[in-house]
């Protein structure tokens, strides 16, 4: 069975995607507009959880700072009531993402789903349709600089790049599922495109990569840095033309790091489970919202607006795309910052900031003489799918000490950081770590960063 996707559709979306940048932003808040009352349309009329929040909102119809903030606990929890499809319930939708053979194929013949990771509590669960996913395939084709491999699902006779992936692979996460939902689609490109489980041991993550010669690597910050190390090492010999980061906080060092040891530009976006393609950054460097199709709002800790340039201490998401899993005002949890300025670029779309997800790297006494490096986004993936343990902080004391502590209380959580402290363990032996004590407490409060944000894995300062 094919993954959800219409050619007229497709092909409509990308030419306004593409012509949309070189318009106006009035033209492109005229756009934010109509496809706002679209959505929130769709919503009144075919989810009764919506139909019930806005009951009396309007006429002549409720304007968006007017609508409730939702969260991803009180959405799952009424999930079937939220979607506008009385066909899609969660119960089958669980048992459909149980399943590692479903992942990119569609649901109920005509959904793409996906998980969210679990790094504000529960995972969520996110369904599309042929129609948004027309839209994110678009943006992360045509609103990159440069050639995209993306590209190929609409000219699929030009194969000169091979792709790969680092990161989870195999679970129903966003990247993987759009990864094989392409693969699906388009068997040309799909021999141009791998992936690589940033899961295994750090030697044979680096040989995976080596093995496939990628001329461009899409995958995070710190698994970027890790590579740029092994590089400088002589333990990777590649050269990507382009490195595509996301979905943690690049900081300019790391950047430079990066793209100093593989002599290539990296391109950093911006996306959630929420929505695939939020941001990119253009050849100026700025990260442009694709705002002709999602609203971020920053908002301060009371839920209200804060003025361009300031950070908010969390950001409200609504998704113009997707109608059939309405998500207005949506708490994502990120510090968004929306500049005043306009880019140099001249692109109407706006300039934003992001601090994201900033976990550490931990490098920990190996088995041999090496020590390893331990990447911050395995050990989540570890301890949420291989423990379900979801609320947690992993701190280091020292090359071989670790504490591992959860703010739940009682033995339900005591249990279940053993589970997770067993997970731990078996994962770091298996990445070549030396012994590990690994500590466990429950009932503590996460320390927070400056910034207010949970840093989730924290090294130790001395090493
Ligand atoms: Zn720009």
């Amino acid at each position: 069975m094919q993954p959800p996707f219409d050619l007229w559709l497709s092909t409509t979306v990308a030419a306004d995607v593409a012509a949309t940048v070189h318009t106006s932003a009035e033209a492109v808040a005229e756009r934010q507009q109509r496809r706002l009352a679209a959505v929130i349309s769709s919503a009144i009329h075919k989810s009764p959880l919506y139909r019930h929040l806005l009951k009396g909102l309007g006429p002549p119809g409720p304007r968006l700072q007017d609508m409730p903030v939702m969260r991803k606990a009180a959405l799952m929890h009424r999930f079937d009531e939220w979607c506008t499809d009385p066909a899609i319930r969660m119960d089958a939708l669980r048992r459909f993402v149980a399943d590692p053979a479903n992942v990119g194929r569609p649901f109920l013949d005509r959904y793409v789903v996906w998980e969210s990771s679990g790094s504000s509590g529960e995972p969520g669960l996110f369904v599309q349709d042929a129609a948004a996913m027309a839209v994110y395939d678009a943006l992360e084709a045509l609103r990159k600089p440069d050639l995209m491999p993306l590209r190929h699902l609409l000219d699929p006779w030009e194969l000169s790049d091979r792709t790969v992936f680092v990161g989870a692979v195999g679970g129903h996460f966003a990247s993987t599922v759009s990864i094989e939902r392409l693969r699906l689609l388009n068997p040309l490109l799909a021999r141009r495109l791998a992936s690589v489980s940033f899961l295994q041991p750090i030697d044979r993550l680096v040989s995976d990569v080596q093995d496939q010669e990628p001329t461009v690597i899409a995958t995070y910050p710190s698994v970027a840095v890790l590579l740029a190390n092994e590089s400088i090492a002589g333990c990777l010999k590649i050269s990507p033309r382009e490195i595509w980061t996301g979905g943690e906080t690049l900081s300019p060092s790391m950047r430079r790091h990066v793209e100093q040891a593989f002599g290539c530009r990296v391109v950093n976006s911006y996306g959630a489970s929420e929505f695939l393609s939020l941001a990119c950054e253009c050849g100026h460097g700025s990260l442009h919202l694709n705002s002709d199709w999602v609203i971020l709002e920053p908002v301060d800790a009371h839920g209200r607006a804060v003025p361009a340039g300031t950070a908010g201490a969390t950001t409200l998401l609504t998704n113009l795309a997707n109608h059939v899993q309405p998500l207005i005002r949506y708490d994502i949890g990120d510090q968004v910052t929306m500049l005043a300025e306009s880019c140099a670029c001249g692109s109407p779309l706006p300039v934003i900031e992001v601090r994201g997800r900033s976990d550490d790297t931990l490098h920990l006494r190996g088995r041999s003489s090496r020590s390893i490096d331990v990447l911050p986004l395995a050990l989540s993936t570890v301890l949420e799918e291989g423990a379900g343990l979801f609320d947690f902080q992993l701190e280091q004391q020292g090359l071989g000490e670790l504490t591992l502590s959860t703010a739940k209380h009682g033995a339900e959580a005591t249990r279940l950081l053993e589970r997770a402290r067993g997970a731990l363990a078996a994962f770091l032996h298996d990445q070549g770590a030396g012994d590990v004590h690994i500590h466990c407490c429950t009932g503590r409060a996460p320390h927070r960063a400056r910034s207010g944000k949970v840093q989730r894995v924290i090294a130790s300062a001395s090493h």
